[in-house]
């Protein structure tokens, strides 16, 4: 899919099509995540209270694969001098 020409969106709009991360508490990795649900809730409530214009912030936080503790990784050896 290609976005129309002569239109370029450089600022993340909060009711245009923004995107929520996943963001690994242990190594920072953020991985993009599907929230229509979060979308299409928001919108409802913002109906239902009679509220325009609602915006909306979610931080989720979790272990990536990488990190996650059931993985058998060596642990890392702190070393200070
Ligand atoms: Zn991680
Ligand atoms: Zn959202």
């Amino acid at each position: 899919m290609r976005e129309k020409s002569g239109e370029r969106l450089y600022r993340p709009r909060p009711d245009d099509g923004h995107r929520h991360c996943l963001v690994c508490r242990e190594c920072g990795l953020s991985a993009e995540v599907e929230a229509s649900a979060v979308e299409s809730w928001a919108a409802k409530l913002g109906e239902v209270m009679g509220f325009a214009e609602v915006e909306h912030t979610v931080e989720l936080t979790g272990v990536c694969n990488g990190c996650h503790p059931g993985r058998t990784a060596p642990a890392p050896t702190e070393q200070h001098t």
